[in-house]
């Protein structure tokens, strides 16, 4: 079958399924990729879990033709993933820096104070508002997760127990609550209907105020073969363009956009109302323009993308084969998300990795969903001295390579999955 047999294929299987679009409700038709059938990638399985069956589902990513919306289908309803939710986001220092100069910089600009009100939807633990707050600005974060809102209120942040969108805010205003800021940093690709989702962000933005949203950039995603990045908790993938049709389809206008190296690349863009008087900047044509010359109105480069992330399988997979021909023993680094993908779309599992170790002691014990490769801490490979370490947050190599250096000591090496495998030697590093 050649490629042009195969890629007819496709869209008549994309017929078949009948899925609409979450964004502009068109008939989906292409495929971004297909990684086959995954587990949830946060279901860690205690060892008296290993012999029961575990719930796998499609992790096909499709793409609009009209909006360009990347997406998965909804599969696990949103309060399964949401209601008891594991990531604080105050473990991780630099996320948290992140937040501490986001609100430093946002307040100068808008002049925020106290006679101003920024809410946050998903404000998790309160490690971004709890700046906002020290900066004299009241605010209000939105958390489904009953758990980390209660860490939040601990810290003195108030925070509502809820699902944002029409009904919440028509609720707000009827209180008397409007905002001049809302922020949401990545909670975009979690909803499940972002119409509601952007509806109620209009109705409680005061007429001057500014909404921020942070998210992967999916050109960034197709550029640098993240494919790893795909899974059921993120429903959705923006490029501008995205961005742009929603805003405008609910009466907000882009006025600015920055690009950001969280995440493996991600946007920070800025909204008002269409009417506001705030002008917009050029950043939102430039990059909008950028977006097209890279092809991303044009169903082809999604569509070549799915050939991308095959070879990046084969590559991986043919490392790992002849390390193990040689005799050499692997392990893994790190008990991410996204590791998940990685090992369930190339079938990796003790067979080539003997372990994998974690920070987060939560993962210590358990074992990797549907791979089921044991999850142990860090000091596991100082006893075991593997050859090779593969790094599944591929996005921290640079901390971890720097954290893990001693590993010199008996010849072991570094292996980075993504974009393409790398092999690299840290006695060959300065310390
Ligand atoms: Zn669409």
């Amino acid at each position: 079958m050649n490629i042009q047999a195969i890629e007819i294929a496709r869209d008549q299987h994309m017929a078949r399924l009948n899925v609409s679009c979450r964004l502009c409700g068109s008939r989906l038709r292409h495929s971004l990729v297909d990684l086959g059938m995954s587990p949830p990638c946060e279901s860690f399985l205690q060892a008296d879990q290993l012999d029961q069956m575990e719930l796998y589902y499609p992790l096909n990513v499709l793409v609009c033709e009209c909006c360009y919306l990347v997406q998965l289908k909804e599969y696990m309803s949103p309060e399964t993933i949401f209601s008891e939710y594991a990531y604080f986001s105050s473990f991780s220092t630099s996320w948290v820096a992140h937040s501490k100069a986001y609100c430093e910089a946002i307040a100068k600009r808008l002049g925020l104070g106290a006679h101003s009100f920024a809410v946050e939807l998903a404000s998790n633990d309160g490690y971004l508002l709890q700046h906002l707050l020290a900066l004299g600005v009241p605010v209000l974060g939105i958390e489904p997760a009953a758990n980390v809102a209660r860490a939040a209120v601990e810290k003195g942040v108030p925070t509502r127990v809820d699902f944002f969108g029409v009904r919440l805010a028509i609720q707000m205003v009827a209180e008397g609550l409007h905002a001049d800021l809302i922020i949401g940093n990545n909670v975009l690709a979690q909803v499940p209907d972002l119409n509601d989702f952007v509806a109620g962000i209009k109705i409680l933005l005061k007429p001057e105020g500014v909404v921020t949203l942070e998210f992967p950039h999916v050109e960034r995603l197709m550029a640098e073969n993240q494919f790893d990045t795909i899974y059921h908790e993120h429903f959705s993938y923006f490029s501008l363009l995205t961005i742009n049709f929603m805003a405008t389809r609910h009466g907000l206008r882009l006025i600015d956009v920055e690009e950001l190296p969280t995440h493996g690349g991600s946007l920070r863009v800025y909204l008002a109302h269409q009417g506001s008087d705030r002008a917009t900047r050029d950043s939102v044509a430039e990059l909008l323009d950028r977006e097209k010359r890279h092809g991303l109105t044009e169903m082809t480069t999604y569509a070549s993308f799915g050939y991308k992330a095959q070879r990046a399988k084969r590559d991986l997979l043919a490392f790992l084969i002849s390390a193990k021909e040689e005799g050499k023993t692997i392990c893994g680094y790190g008990a991410p998300g996204k590791g998940n993908t990685l090992l369930n779309y190339c079938a990796i599992g003790t067979d080539f990795l003997d372990f994998t170790v974690d920070r987060n002691p939560y993962k210590h014990g358990r074992y990797t969903p549907g791979m089921h490769i044991p999850v142990k801490p860090i000091e596991a490979i100082e006893q075991a001295k593997p050859d090779y370490i593969l790094i599944l947050p591929w996005n921290l190599k640079d901390e971890i390579i720097q954290q893990m250096h001693h590993v010199a000591a008996w010849n072991a090496k570094f292996v980075v999955p993504i974009p393409f495998v790398t092999v690299i030697d840290p006695s060959e590093l300065r310390k």
